[in-house]
């Protein structure tokens, strides 16, 4: 989900928020947000191209309502969201009441990570975080919804695979 999605949910007259532009050159950040908005939740995102072979870069973002997981093998839903531009790995503050996302919005983790997979439906890395280390693993859900459970089609699932 593209940075215009991303800018077409903002007001940047009443949000402190930074305004929607991709980066040529990612260096390998990650950042994860504590997001206290209507409901508590995290907000992952990788520095990464917008797509496998794009030149722009921007933040990849997953919201994790339980977090990310610190042990291995626990499994928490991720749900992706629009992609952020990089200037937001920085983004700590309030968000208006009226916005987009009102509420706190703080820095709960954040450092480099290495690449290791990346596919259209995966994603492996190794992150070197302050809270968070080690190797990690996002994918997306495959199955099919049951009639009448509406599997979300932006479900994605983050655990940690080794230390
Ligand atoms: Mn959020």
């Amino acid at each position: 989900m593209a940075l215009e999605k991303y800018n077409k949910k903002r007001k940047f007259i009443s949000t402190p928020e930074p305004r929607g532009r991709s980066a040529k050159k990612g260096r390998s950040r990650f950042v994860v947000h504590k997001h206290q908005a209507s409901h508590l939740h995290y907000d992952f995102r990788l520095e990464l191209p917008e797509k496998i072979a794009s030149g722009k870069i921007v933040l990849k973002s997953w919201a994790v309502p339980k977090g990310i997981p610190l042990s291995i093998g626990v499994k928490h839903l991720a749900l992706a969201v629009e992609d952020h531009p990089v200037d937001y790995i920085n983004f700590s503050g309030v968000i208006p009441k009226g916005n987009y996302g009102a509420g706190t919005v703080e820095i709960w983790d954040k450092g480099k990570y290495q690449l290791i997979e990346r596919g259209a439906k995966s994603l492996k890395f190794k992150l070197q975080g302050r809270v968070l280390k080690g190797i990690y693993i996002l994918a997306k859900f495959t199955a099919r919804p049951r009639p009448g459970q509406g599997a979300p089609k932006n479900s994605w699932l983050i655990f940690k695979s080794k230390s």
